[in-house]
């Protein structure tokens, strides 16, 4: 990371806070590892995210609908699913340091060293000895690859490392009032089994048609072996999920259709395409036969921020499997090659699966500008979140340039008829330049000023956030104003 993007990462980060984005979790005992809480601006900006991703998504879909459901799951799922068996990292620790590392990981940067010291055949020969020791989940070829590469931990500079175990991501809780085995229950690691043990009660009860959508908004829970990077890699984050049933043998052109609709709707933002990269899986999970990330340029280098996966119909035929259920659906079209109906069959799925967490830190960093203002008088900057106005958090604020002479009853009076609609600030402490500010840095697109020529012909003065221009309005056109400003339709048409 260069020194620039390096403190870009860090002021954001210091901006989220100062500004009720982001606080560390239960901050006032030292923090929770890897666990953040979202402040007063923060939970209006997710909310507006989630909004966007549901709009898009069902709103905008006749054949896709949106469910909620819950976090706790009958164990069962987890093990159909492949989760209890699988869903681990390896991990090994430094006897010296205490330190915990995934041994993949350190491989990866060994790797990466290799590269950047030129010697390209040992950093490819140790790719391929790494895929397939991961792939044969072989740990002890793990650990002789660490010893091999003479690899020390960054800490304690030793290489007494122990063996390297499974380590599960899981969390696991107990449920009712009996500790026994049979009453373990999980956390959900993702959103997705929820819609699949549903489908058949949403097709069903929606009279939906293949190929049709299921989207979900929920937490999920990974008890990360290292957890860094801010809000990146979190132990309990959110996710925004649709799975999309198809008739199988079409999930190719379903697959194409869901990855570009989906960077679609990153890039309606306004952010440039250049920041954005789609990252093809060669090594495919074993149930998935084609997966894409889509990718954002941080700080830190590219990381994925959505996944777009064709998983056949193993999660359904494996619930089928394990609870005996039939998870078939029957297609009543009529089949040109046989001319008879397609009959049963356990569809496809795609899934389109992003991290409302890191869209969030996204939308934060695209944003985030500290401006430099200074003209030959004097020197001037300022710090503005050039948040899309559908995302701000704050939709305009309303200031009375002064705090008497009836100016702020008639500030209110505005205020009062537009927070009908729009979520909006009263502000009559300190300076108009300073509140200004206040509001640039939070994001909010416009400023309402009510000075005195206002008690005597009802205009107002708006002040633009990405111009800083000024412009004199009559008041009753604020609503509009305001509502063509932060119309979904300018990022949904
Ligand atoms: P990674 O490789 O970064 O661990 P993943 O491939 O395990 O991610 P998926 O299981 O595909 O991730 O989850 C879908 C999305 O959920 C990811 O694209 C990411 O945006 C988000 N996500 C996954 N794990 C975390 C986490 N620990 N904290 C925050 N977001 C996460």
């Amino acid at each position: 990371m260069s020194k620039s993007t390096d403190e870009l990462f860090k002021n954001v980060i210091s901006h989220a806070k100062e500004y009720g984005f982001v606080f560390q979790s239960s901050e006032i005992y030292d923090g929770l590892s890897a666990v953040y809480d979202y402040g007063q601006f923060g939970s209006e900006l997710k909310n507006n995210i989630k909004t966007y991703w549901w709009k898009a998504m069902v709103q905008m879909h006749e054949n896709i609908v949106g469910i909620d459901s819950a976090i706790f799951m009958h164990p069962k799922i987890w093990e159909a699913s492949g989760h209890v068996a699988g869903f681990s990292d390896p991990m090994i620790d430094n006897k010296d340091s205490n330190k915990r590392y995934r041994a993949d990981q350190l491989l990866e940067d060994k790797i990466e060293r290799y590269k950047k010291d030129g010697k390209t055949d040992k950093a490819e020969l140790l790719q391929e000895e790494l895929d397939e020791a991961l792939k044969m989940e072989n740990l002890v070829g793990l650990k002789d690859l660490i010893l091999a590469h003479e690899i020390a931990d960054p800490v304690s500079g030793t290489r007494n490392w122990t063996d390297v175990r499974q380590f599960n991501l899981m969390f696991s809780t107990q449920m009712g009032a009996v500790a026994d085995d049979a009453d373990v229950v999980y956390l959900r690691p993702e959103t997705a089994q929820g819609i699949f043990v549903n489908y058949l009660n949403v097709q069903k009860s929606g009279r939906m048609k293949i190929p049709f959508g299921i989207a979900q908004i929920g937490k999920a829970f990974r008890n990360e072996v290292i957890a860094r990077q801010f809000i990146i890699r979190m132990r309990e984050f959110e996710q925004m999920e649709m799975q999309f049933f198809v008739r199988p043998g079409t999930q190719k052109e379903w697959f194409e259709k869901w990855k570009k609709t989906r960077l679609e709707w990153h890039l309606a933002l306004g952010t440039a395409p250049k920041k954005y990269r789609y990252h093809e899986h060669t090594k495919l999970a074993h149930y998935a036969d084609a997966a894409y990330d889509i990718e954002f340029d941080f700080p830190f280098g590219f990381k994925e921020v959505e996944g777009i996966h064709s998983r056949t119909d193993f999660d359904l035929s494996q619930h089928q499997k394990f609870s005996n259920k039939k998870m078939q659906y029957f297609d009543p079209e009529i089949d040109p090659a046989t001319e008879k109906p397609y009959g049963n069959y356990i569809p496809y799925v795609i899934e389109t699966s992003i991290g409302l967490d890191r869209m969030f830190l996204l939308t934060m960093i695209n944003a985030f500008e500290e401006e430099d203002l200074s003209t030959e008088e004097k020197q001037d900057s300022r710090t503005v979140l050039r948040l899309h106005p559908c995302l701000a958090p704050v939709k305009a604020a309303i200031f009375p340039l002064i705090k008497k002479d009836g100016l702020p009853e008639k500030a209110r009076e505005i205020m009062d008829k537009l927070k009908l609609d729009f979520n909006l600030q009263y502000e009559e402490k300190d300076a108009i330049g300073k509140r200004y500010r206040r509001q640039d840095a939070i994001g909010t697109p416009i400023c309402i000023t009510v000075d005195h020529q206002t008690l005597e012909d009802n205009t107002v003065t708006i002040r633009y956030r990405d111009t800083m221009k000024q412009e004199r309005v009559d008041a009753r056109e604020l609503e509009k104003i305001l509502g063509d400003m932060v119309s979904w339709k300018n990022l949904l048409a």
